[in-house]
C-alpha cells in the first residue's frame, strides 16, 4: 500500500489522522463553500485537487519545484498547517472591467520539509470563483535559482479546452515571437500535443463536464521571475507548467531558470472556476493577488480612447498630413488620445511631433508615441529603438518626451518571457510612472496582475488583434469566431489593445466579413484601458450621427462587468456599467442568422436607450427603447453581426 499523508481541514482546522497516520487530507473550501481544494501528500509527493459543488474540475495534480539547490517535488514531510485565514481586501482600478473590488478568500499555508532540512510552504488561497496557490521559501540569505516547477493541472477525461499555441522563440515577423499572437484552437479534447515546442500560452480555457468551466493562468509574476506557460505535452490530460525557451530574449545570455534570493515568494498559479461562464468572465483572481498599486499618484493615468492611423496607413499614416486627420477625428469625437506610431523620429523628428503635440493638447487630445523594445533580441528595423533598455536612455527619453506633453508610450516586439524580459517591463512601467506616462505594451506578454501593480500599464496587445485581419484573409476569416473567445479567455484577466472597429468592406486588399454593427459592438466586448479604435476621417464621415454619437461617448473603464450570454466561438452577449449607463453588446461569432433572448432584467427600471443594429445592405440601424428592456426582449442578430444597447438610468 502507497503511504498517503495529508491533512484534512475543515472549517474548524481539525486535524484528521488514521490510525496509523498514513493517510491525510487537507481541504479548504471557498468562503460560500462551493469551492474546496484538497492537499495530498503521497509517499513525500505534493498534490492538489479542485472541486466544484462536489465535483472534480482538477483530479490530484502535482505541485512543486526544483530549486539549484534542493527538490521540493518529493520526499517531503509534512511539518504544518497553518490556522484557517479569512483574508479581505478591497481596492480600486483607475480602468479594467471593474472599478471597485472586493475579495475574499479562505487561506491556508502548508509547511513541507524535503531530506535536507530545506522548507517550502504552500499557500493556498480559496475564493468563491476559484483557488490561487503559490510557493514560499521561508529561508534567508541564499541566492539560488528556480530550474524546474512540478506545477501540474490533471483534468478529468472528456474535457475540452480551448488554448492559445504558444510561438516558438525567435520565429515570424523579423524575430519578433513569442508575442502572444495566435488563434485559439477551439474546443478540442485536452491530451492533443500544442503545434509548436513552446506550449501553451495563459489563459487557458476548459469545460469539465457540462457546465463546469476552468480558466488558468498565473498572476503576481514581477522581476524575480519569469512568465510561464503551460507545457507542449497534456498526455492523459495532464498539463504542466513550464518555463520560456532557451532563445528568447538574448539568448544564451539570458539564463531561462530564474535567479532568486531566499526568501523568496514564486508567482500565484491561477485556477479560475464556475458553473456556467459568469464567474469566469467576470473573475477580478488575476488582480486581486496581484501586488497593491505602487503608482502613489495616479491622478495622470486617465482611461480613454485614441485615434490611431497606422492600422489603415501604415508608416505612411505617420506623415503629417495623415496625423492631422486623424487628431481632427479625435477633436471631433471627443477622445483623449492619439497614437502616433513607428519611425514618426524619421519621418516627423522630435522638434515636429513637439510641435503636434502641442496642437494637440490645445485641441484636448493627448499624444502617445511608439517604440522598439530592443535591445538586440529582434531584426525589426522601425524606430525608434535602443531608447528603452538600458536605463539611462530610456529616462532620459521620458523626460524629454514628457516635457513635449506626451501622455503615453506604446513599446513593441519584446518577444519573450525570462526573468530578464520580465525586468525590462517592470522597469518601464516603473520609470514611466514617475515620468507621468500611460504604458501600452505590443507584440508583448500577457499582463499578470500588472494592470493593478503598474496601473500606468493601461493596455497590452498579447493578442492576435484587428492587424491581423488586415494581413491576411483567411484572419479576417476567423475574426467573428476570434472575437467571441477574448472575452472568457484572454480579456478576463487583463486589458486587451485588439484596436477594434473599421467599418470599410475592404482594408489593405482583405475583405472584412464581420457587419457593421459587429464592429461597432466591439469596444464594450473587449476592455482596454485605452481603447484604440482602427475607425479611419473616411469612415467616421460615413457614419451615421446616432453611430458617432455612441463612438463619442462609449466608456473605456467600466464600473462592473456582467457576462450576459454566450459560449466561447459562437457567440457572447456583455453587459458595461458606467456610472448611469449601460451599454450591452452582443457578437454572432457564427455565419447564421441568431435569435438572442438574453435576460435584461438586471437593467435599472425606467430607463431609456439606443439599439444600434444591422440593417440591410451593410448598413446600420438605430431603434430607440423607451420602456424598460426586459426579459422578452429579442434580438435578431445576422450572420457574424452584433448589436449594441445603450441605457442611462432616468
Ligand atoms: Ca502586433
Amino acid at each position: 500500500m502507497k503511504q498517503r499523508i495529508g491533512f484534512l481541514m475543515g472549517a474548524a482546522a481539525v486535524i484528521f489522522l488514521n490510525g496509523c497516520q498514513r493517510e491525510q487530507a487537507m481541504i479548504l473550501q471557498s468562503p460560500d463553500g462551493n469551492v474546496s481544494v484538497q492537499f495530498i501528500l503521497e509517499d513525500g509527493k505534493p498534490f492538489y485537487a479542485v472541486r466544484l459543488e462536489g465535483e472534480t474540475l482538477l483530479e490530484p495534480s502535482p505541485l512543486g519545484l526544483v530549486r539549484a539547490d534542493g527538490d521540493f517535488t518529493g520526499s517531503l514531510k509534512p511539518i504544518s498547517i497553518s490556522r484557517l485565514e479569512r483574508i479581505t481586501d478591497e481596492y480600486t482600478m483607475p480602468h479594467g472591467k471593474q472599478s471597485r473590488i472586493r475579495y475574499q478568500a479562505n487561506r491556508r499555508v502548508i509547511t513541507l520539509e524535503n531530506p535536507q532540512k530545506q522548507r517550502m510552504e504552500i499557500v493556498f488561497q480559496v475564493s468563491n470563483d476559484g483557488a490561487a496557490f503559490r510557493y514560499q521559501f521561508p529561508e534567508s540569505g541564499e541566492q539560488t535559482s528556480m530550474e524546474r516547477e512540478a506545477t501540474g493541472f490533471a483534468f478529468p477525461r472528456e474535457t475540452v479546452s480551448w488554448l492559445h499555441p504558444m510561438h516558438d522563440s525567435k520565429t515570424g515577423w523579423e524575430k519578433t515571437y513569442p508575442s502572444y499572437e495566435s488563434h485559439y484552437e477551439i474546443e478540442k479534447p485536452v491530451g492533443r500535443p500544442s503545434p509548436f515546442a513552446a506550449g501553451w500560452a495563459f489563459p487557458a480555457l476548459f469545460r469539465v463536464g457540462r457546465t463546469g468551466w476552468v480558466l488558468l493562468s498565473e498572476s503576481g509574476v514581477y522581476e524575480t521571475y519569469c512568465g510561464c506557460r503551460l507545457g507542449r505535452d497534456s498526455e492523459g490530460g495532464l498539463y504542466r507548467i513550464a518555463f520560456p525557451q532557451a532563445d528568447e530574449h538574448r539568448g544564451p545570455q539570458d539564463p531561462v531558470a530564474p535567479a532568486v534570493r531566499l526568501p523568496f515568494a514564486s508567482p500565484w498559479r491561477l485556477v479560475i472556476v464556475g458553473r456556467g461562464l459568469e464567474t469566469i468572465v467576470q473573475s477580478n483572481l488575476a488582480t486581486d493577488v496581484a501586488e497593491e498599486s505602487k503608482v502613489k499618484d495616479t491622478s495622470f493615468i486617465k482611461p480613454g480612447r485614441a485615434a490611431w492611423s497606422w492600422l489603415r496607413y501604415d508608416t505612411a499614416g505617420t506623415e503629417l498630413p495623415v496625423l492631422r486627420k486623424f487628431l481632427d477625428l479625435a477633436a471631433d469625437m471627443g477622445w483623449e488620445y492619439m497614437l502616433v506610431d513607428a519611425d514618426w523620429d524619421r519621418i516627423l523628428g522630435y522638434d515636429r511631433v513637439a510641435e503636434l503635440s502641442k496642437e494637440a493638447q490645445n485641441r484636448g487630445v493627448e499624444l502617445i508615441l511608439w517604440y522598439n523594445s530592443n535591445g538586440d533580441w529582434n531584426n525589426a528595423p522601425p524606430t525608434p529603438k535602443n531608447r528603452m533598455h538600458l536605463p539611462d536612455v530610456r529616462r532620459e527619453e521620458f523626460k524629454r518626451i514628457s516635457e513635449m506633453g506626451i501622455r503615453g508610450i506604446k513599446v513593441d516586439f519584446f518577444g519573450g518571457d525570462k526573468q530578464a524580459t520580465m525586468q525590462l517591463y517592470r522597469e518601464i512601467l516603473k520609470d514611466a510612472a514617475e515620468y507621468n506616462l500611460v504604458v501600452n505594451f505590443h507584440g508583448a506578454t500577457l499582463p499578470r496582475g500588472w494592470q493593478r501593480t503598474w496601473p500606468n500599464m493601461v493596455t497590452t496587445e498579447a493578442v492576435m488583434g484587428m492587424e491581423y485581419c488586415t494581413f491576411d484573409q483567411r484572419n479576417a476569416d476567423r475574426q467573428p469566431e476570434h472575437a467571441c473567445v477574448l472575452p472568457f479567455t484572454r480579456n478576463v484577466v487583463a486589458p486587451m489593445d485588439f484596436t477594434p472597429v473599421v467599418m470599410s468592406r475592404r482594408i489593405r486588399g482583405v475583405r472584412r466579413v464581420t457587419t457593421p454593427a459587429f464592429e461597432l459592438a466591439l469596444p464594450v466586448i473587449f476592455e482596454s484601458g485605452v481603447q484604440h479604435f482602427g475607425l479611419a476621417p473616411f469612415e467616421a464621415e460615413q457614419l451615421p450621427d446616432f453611430a458617432l454619437e455612441y463612438l463619442k461617448n462609449v466608456p473605456a473603464a467600466w464600473d462592473r462587468t456582467r457576462f450576459v450570454a454566450g459560449y466561447p466561438g459562437k457567440e457572447v452577449v456583455l453587459a458595461r456599467q458606467k456610472g448611469a449607463h449601460w451599454y450591452v453588446a452582443a457578437v454572432n461569432g457564427e455565419n447564421k442568422t441568431k435569435t438572442l433572448s438574453p435576460d435584461l432584467s438586471f437593467l435599472p427600471k425606467g430607463c431609456s436607450g439606443l439599439l444600434i443594429k444591422d440593417g440591410p445592405d451593410d448598413t446600420l440601424l438605430s431603434q430607440t427603447i423607451h420602456e424598460r428592456p426586459d426579459s422578452a426582449q429579442t434580438f435578431q442578430v445576422p450572420p457574424y453581426g452584433g448589436f449594441v444597447l445603450h441605457v442611462s438610468a432616468n
